[in-house]
């Protein structure tokens, strides 16, 4: 599908590898025209927190010398421009993860998922800002300032994957990488007519990926088109000896998990779509119901049969997020002390002031928010209290969607779960931040598939006009676990059958 300018699109993954590998252009070209644009908007846009002009160029050239050399024939992104989300680790450069506490660090090592893409032929021309430690849902906890909406540059693209969002709904470059904890894909692609997809927990490795909640916690391809996630995830997806908690399962259909066009199996039946009531309560943005309402007509018009489904537990998924999330943020971050990694304070009294200070001068207010209450549902008195009960949540709203997607009988089982990403569009800057329950709200229909470890893929719907200014509203498509070629396909149908 088609969207209105601005923003402007650039060429598909696809595409540029194609032109790449035949001669037609070169990465060198493609990468200059890329970081030309990165140089022209990034001030106004502030999509990057860095940007790699010399070594992205040298890499460019010497794909374009294995692709002189024939070497270079099979690389799937030859030449293609990518950002990384700066909580990637690249072995060259920063990784912030948008904080004071990593102002300065730099990783030793490439990210697994980061890698792959690099063997692939990609070109890493920057890092992508994001909410502090991948926490929010607009990109305004950023010690950099946020990401702005291409589409409105009074408003935030979403978070935390903001700056990826917005460099790929931008132009700036066809594909980026960002990480969903209870969200932060598919929000922000909703906000910025981009596709945004989380593929199961565990399909991607996240080794290279700083943790935050490291039970929920996954990477995923930004694109402007359901091909190049695919395209993407496939390089990205399979096990890793550096993660244990990688999925040793095989990936289906591998190489190309859109080989098949039908969206179920050749045999199919009619496709089954359940759209939960909970997503239709009446709390949303009226754009957010006209998406839902296009998406429904499209995937009825290609056949499929639209069921209501009930998820009873969904009305639980935010506070049991909230206790889980923070819980392993808390853990996680206590390794940034001042001594191991990160900002260390100047001239500390003693060890306990080295650890204090170091901490409340290096994290922003969010992350200590987060730690803060992660500690205290932890302490003894308040573990049995909280955290055991959020981990029954869990379980409780985890079953719900399972047994939808799962269930053992053919004639009610869904082929996937159609919601909202997000209760509304893109907000203005500023508007949420004074009240973190209201930044949490935007998680209310991602945070439930993430506890359950699903996969789940945002798809641009709509674009309509709020406020005087044209906004792009996505949908959620939620399959079953390790049913990404499926649920691409899926969305596929749903993508060209979206009027243009
Ligand atoms: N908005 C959610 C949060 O703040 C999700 C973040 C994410 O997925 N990284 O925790």
């Amino acid at each position: 599908m088609s969207l209105p300018t601005p923003p402007a699109r650039s060429d598909s993954a696809r595409a540029i590898a194609d032109a790449v590998r035949s001669g037609e252009t070169t990465a060198a070209d493609t990468v200059a025209a890329a970081l030309g644009r990165i140089d022209d908007t990034n001030p106004r846009l502030n999509a990057f927190i860095d940007i790699f002009h010399q070594r992205a160029s040298e890499q460019a050239k010497a794909i374009d010398t294995r692709v002189a050399s024939g070497e270079g024939k099979n690389l799937p992104l030859a030449g293609v421009p990518i950002a990384l989300k700066d909580n990637i680790c690249l072995g060259w450069g920063r990784t912030t993860c948008a904080s004071r506490m990593l102002e300065d660090y730099r990783s030793p090592f490439t990210a697994t998922a980061a890698q792959r893409l690099i063997n692939a032929g990609a070109i890493v021309v920057g890092k992508a800002n994001l909410d502090e430690f991948a926490m929010g849902a607009s990109g305004e906890h950023s010690v950099f300032g946020a990401s702005k909406n291409p589409w409105d540059e009074s408003r935030t693209c979403g978070g935390s994957s903001s700056g990826s969002a917005c460099a790929v709904a931008a132009g700036l470059v066809p594909i980026a990488l960002g990480s969903d904890t209870g969200g932060s894909i598919r929000q922000p692609a909703s906000h910025t007519g981009t596709v945004g997809f989380k593929p199961t927990y565990g399909r991607v490795s996240r080794w290279g990926l700083v943790a935050f909640a490291s039970s929920l916690d996954q990477i995923g391809p930004f694109a402007t088109s359901v091909d190049d996630a695919a395209l993407v995830y496939a390089i990205i997806a399979g096990t890793d000896p550096n993660d244990l908690t990688s999925s040793a399962r095989s990936v289906d259909d591998q190489g190309d998990p859109l080989a098949t066009t039908d969206a179920a199996a050749p045999d199919s039946q009619p496709l089954r779509i359940g759209v939960p009531r909970f997503a239709q309560s009446g709390g949303n943005h009226p754009a957010v119901d006209g998406a839902l309402k296009a998406a429904t007509a499209a995937l009825a018009n290609a056949g499929a049969e639209i069921v209501e489904v009930d998820l009873p537990h969904a009305d639980h998924a935010i506070a049991a997020y909230y206790l889980i999330a923070p819980a392993e943020a808390s853990s996680n971050l206590a390794r940034f002390d001042g001594v191991r990694y990160g900002h260390r304070a100047e001239s500390p009294a003693d060890l306990e002031d080295l650890f204090v200070r170091s901490r409340t001068e290096g994290f922003g207010p969010e992350v200590r928010r987060r730690i803060m209450l992660g500690t205290h549902i932890l302490s003894s008195g308040y573990y049995d209290a909280y955290y055991l009960t959020a981990l029954k949540a869990r379980r409780l709203i985890a079953g719900d969607y399972t047994r939808l997607l799962e269930g053992e009988d053919d004639a009610s089982r869904c082929d996937a779960l159609l919601m909202p990403p997000a209760p509304g569009p893109a907000f203005k800057l500023g508007d949420k931040l004074d009240d973190p329950l209201a930044l949490y709200l935007e998680d209310i229909y991602t945070a439930g598939v993430s506890l359950a470890g699903l996969p789940a893929i945002t798809i641009p719907a709509i674009t309509s006009e709020v406020d005087g200014v044209t906004l792009p509203t996505g949908v959620q498509l939620v399959g079953a676990h390790w049913q990404e070629a499926k649920l691409l396909r899926l969305a596929r149908v749903l993508e060209q059958s979206l009027p243009a």
